[in-house]
């Protein structure tokens, strides 16, 4: 069997699911179709529940315009009527309810219950669609079969309670295509949760590794893993293939096209991973496997925006290398807060930081009575893997260079934010 994932991009309008229809039909094999919410309906939610926390009842427009969304994509798909319309409603009308009667509870926790919604109703959309246009599809409700804990918004997955009740739900003996929910998930007392924004490549990998599959494809709006972004470098070219490391130290550094954690999975069972064009679906793609030869090594260039460069200073001078590491690492785990880089010297430490303010301020009142800290803001990390001179002056040319670090094959800066002469004129 193979797992198929389609983001939110593919599935924002009704062509997309007649696309998605069309590229699902060609598989011979065994499917599970992994579906992220409709084009941007995970933003909107998160609208949703920020004005429902403040208390803001124009937390029901926002959900009015979500609704009319979902409806008129029903709609044009079923034109003479449908269970789907039906179903929708029904979810739709649940949701109301909680927003009318319940209390509010923490951000994270009330984030979860609320905009898991959104994958919930494009999957019985598509696993209609799929069953009008002669598909045999069923409809799983993940989170009756993927448990995490309860670290609601960054939920981590219980690999062996899972495992089971996964094959259960995934039974190719009663169906050969099941269409399902990325992102979401469930505690064992039954509350939703969700894995991370971006999280449905993850969702994808984990079903992968859990039912043996021969193959993961996520489709994508590009043509595969190119050497950068497109959208930042618009001569960026497409790689054939690539490693599971290559994979994973260009999504660890900030390449968007899949999230980081999806390689850890498919790599422990030896699974290759295709990322392929929903708007080419004849063309190959990329193939990310273990045994993957970069046939001409070309510089690879990753931008992670929206960056804190946070230097901490033990106050009593102490070297830094010692009990110090694993106190401040030990602060940064719990508080959530992932580290993109680390240079140290004897008596100072740097880390770059997603600017996620709120959590940074708890992290530095934790820190304060024994370090101090000093930030720079609006910065963003560039990364060059396989970097060449002239590489690296074509992306830090005109750049204010806070931070340099230079492996054998990694070099990686931190600069201010802003576009450089040089990438303009290159446009
Ligand atoms: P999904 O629809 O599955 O959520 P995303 O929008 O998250 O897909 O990922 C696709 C996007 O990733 C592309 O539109 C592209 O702008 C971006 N991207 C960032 N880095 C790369 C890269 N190295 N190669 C291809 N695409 C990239
Ligand atoms: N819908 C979720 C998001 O937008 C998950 C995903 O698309 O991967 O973050
Ligand atoms: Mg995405």
């Amino acid at each position: 069997m193979k797992v198929y994932k389609f983001g939110g991009a593919s599935v924002k309008d009704a062509a997309g699911i007649r696309n998605l229809a069309k590229i699902v039909s060609k598989e011979k094999e065994n499917l599970v179709v992994v579906v992220s919410a409709f084009g941007k309906t995970t933003n909107a939610l998160e609208k949703v529940l920020k004005a429902w926390m403040e208390g803001d009842k124009s937390y029901k427009d926002h959900l009015d315009n979500i609704y009319s969304y979902h409806a008129s994509i029903a709609d044009e798909l079923f034109p003479s009527g449908n269970s789907a319309r039906g179903n929708i409603d029904n979810s739709f009308a649940k949701l109301r309810e909680y927003l009318r009667s319940s209390k509010r509870s923490s951000f994270d926790f009330e984030y979860d219950q609320i905009v898991s919604y959104g994958e919930i109703w494009s999957t019985m959309i598509v696993a209609e669609y799929l069953r009008k246009s002669g598909i045999n599809a069923a409809w799983v409700d993940i989170r009756k079969a993927l448990l995490t804990d309860d670290r609601y918004r960054d939920a981590n997955i219980l690999w062996n309670e899972s495992t089971s009740m996964i094959r259960a739900a995934f039974d190719f003996r009663k169906f050969p295509l099941y269409v399902t929910q990325g992102f979401i998930g469930s505690t064992a007392a039954g509350w939703s949760t969700t894995l991370g924004r971006e999280g449905s490549d993850y969702t994808a990998a984990i079903l992968a590794n859990m039912l043996d599959a021969g193959s993961v494809t996520v489709w994508k709006d590009v043509p595969g893993v190119l050497n950068a972004d497109p959208k930042w470098l618009n001569d960026a070219r497409k790689m054939e293939e690539i490693s599971y490391k290559e994979a994973v130290e260009m999504t660890f550094s900030g390449a968007k096209v899949i999230h980081p954690k999806t390689i850890k999975p498919l790599h422990n069972k030896n699974i290759p991973l295709h990322v392929r064009s929903f708007i080419d679906p004849d063309e190959p793609g990329t193939i990310v496997k273990a045994d993957a030869t970069l046939k001409k090594t070309m510089p690879v260039f990753i931008r992670k925006e929206n960056q804190l460069l946070i230097s901490i200073l033990p106050r009593d001078f102490s070297f830094v290398m010692g009990d110090n590491l694993s106190r401040i690492f030990h602060t940064f785990i719990k508080h959530g807060i992932k580290v993109n880089l680390v240079e140290a010297s004897a008596v100072a430490i740097d880390v770059c930081v997603d600017d996620e303010r709120p959590k940074i301020e708890s992290l530095l009142v934790d820190l304060e009575t024994e370090y101090s800290a000093l930030y720079n803001e609006n910065t963003e990390m560039l990364t060059i893997r396989h970097y060449t001179p002239e590489a690296i002056t074509r992306i830090t040319s005109g750049r204010e260079i806070l931070l340099e670090q230079r492996m054998r094959s990694t070099v990686r800066f931190v600069v201010r934010e802003g576009i450089a002469s040089s990438l303009r004129s290159s446009q």
